[in-house]
């Protein structure tokens, strides 16, 4: 018997213009990490989100290094970051020899808990943070970095107020978020700086990518010398700071170009998606069933990147996440837990955490259900075939 057609979480999705930019890379023979794609590439960013500066880069990884250099993040700084995430978010605060300190989630969003990051603030500069066990010296944080997590925005009022009464800059964390608003404003674009993935998985693609935006030309002119090398002005190679590799290829830049034509499209599909799961367990709160979801609060919008939910077991006639993951997975339909926080981590294990135990509710009870725009009627005929049976 041959198996049934694979259905992923988020696969890539072209929108049919990519490659007529690839071509006239090259026709044009700019083969590069620079050239016209990449110019093209950063002010159509520029015109989406509103934001004045981008620079492409070759990841989202890449652009939040960047972005923590810019504040002379060094070894043994403090930087705040949301636990509940993907390790890229805290990975390039430790290439710095910094120490990440981990913030809980709050309920409604799951991100960034306003209250625990006070308190974080607070414990560093009172010298009461341990890692390994060992006290740091107290300390000004040199950065936060909230992140709007499955393209939910976090609650950015609250963290641009404690940003701003402590004055310490933020770097958001939008690599899920490209279209999701807040307030009528894009994510990435109401921190210091933003930084933007486009990775194979992400709401489009240019096989491996990233960005980082900011309204101040001068910090994204400094991102540009440092993603190439930090070479200065001279006829010779001549170096006078450590650079880096981080530039985009012209080519990568191309079908960067072709995805902004759909981006629009794009996050549409993605809510229609998540509406549809959340239309079909509405229904089954009538059967006693009780699951919850990422709340949009009112200024709210959500690309909706994954449809993610949480299965209770208490509330859930004993189903739990597991028995729903295994069911589509027998089917080849894939889902996943959601990302497991950092401070639960092996790597993270010795930094300092503040919360309350919501990342691990939501990491014990978490889904991402299939998200993909390109995902067609009789797929979630599969995927709902399941749900009903499990469901019923
Ligand atoms: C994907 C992702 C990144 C990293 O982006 P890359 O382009 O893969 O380096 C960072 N943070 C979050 C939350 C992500 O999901």
């Amino acid at each position: 018997m041959t198996e049934k057609k694979k259905i992923w979480l988020s696969s890539p999705h072209m929108g049919g213009t990519e490659q007529k930019y690839v071509k006239d890379a090259f026709d044009s023979n700019w083969i590069a990490p620079l050239g016209p794609n990449v110019d093209g590439f950063e002010d159509d960013l520029c015109k989406f989100t509103g934001i004045k500066h981008a620079a492409a880069l070759s990841s989202g990884t890449g652009a939040l290094h960047l972005a923590l250099i810019h504040f002379g993040v060094k070894a043994g700084d403090v930087v705040l970051c949301q636990s509940m995430t993907f390790s890229a978010s805290a990975n390039p605060i430790v290439y710095q020899g910094a120490v990440p300190v981990f913030i809980d989630s709050e309920a409604d969003t799951w991100n960034m808990s306003p209250k625990f990051l006070e308190q974080a603030i607070r414990d560093s500069l009172d010298g009461k943070l341990k890692v390994d066990g060992k006290l740091l010296p107290g300390k000004k944080p040199k950065a936060i970095v909230p992140v709007h997590l499955y393209g939910m925005p976090a609650r950015m009022d609250e963290i641009m107020a404690l940003a701003e009464k402590y004055d310490i800059p933020v770097i958001e964390d939008a690599a899920e978020s490209l279209g999701s608003l807040y307030h009528g404003k894009h994510t990435g674009t109401i921190g210091k700086m933003g930084i933007l993935s486009f990775n194979g998985n992400k709401i489009i693609t240019t096989s491996g990518g990233g960005a980082l935006l900011s309204d101040d030309g001068e910090i994204i002119e400094y991102a540009r010398f440092l993603a190439t090398q930090a070479r200065d002005t001279a006829p010779h190679y001549q170096h006078s700071q450590i650079g880096y590799n981080y530039r985009m290829s012209n080519v990568l830049a191309g079908i960067g170009r072709g995805q902004m034509e759909v981006l629009g499209q794009r996050v549409a599909k993605h809510r229609e998606i998540f509406e549809s799961y959340r239309n079909f367990f509405a229904e089954k709160a009538k059967m006693g069933y009780e699951l919850a979801f990422q709340e949009e609060e009112p200024g709210m919008f959500s690309n909706r990147w994954l449809s993610t939910l949480l299965i209770d077991p208490m509330n859930n006639k004993g189903i739990t996440r597991e028995t729903l993951r295994l069911a589509l997975a027998k089917d080849n339909i894939e889902s996943r837990p959601l990302w497991k926080p950092m401070h639960l981590q092996p790597v993270f294990s010795k930094y300092p955490f503040l919360g309350n135990g919501v990342a691990q509710h939501l990491f014990d009870h978490g889904l991402c259900l299939p998200s993909g725009s390109n995902l067609v009627e009789d797929d979630f005929e599969r995927i709902f075939k399941v749900l009903v049976k499990i469901f019923s």
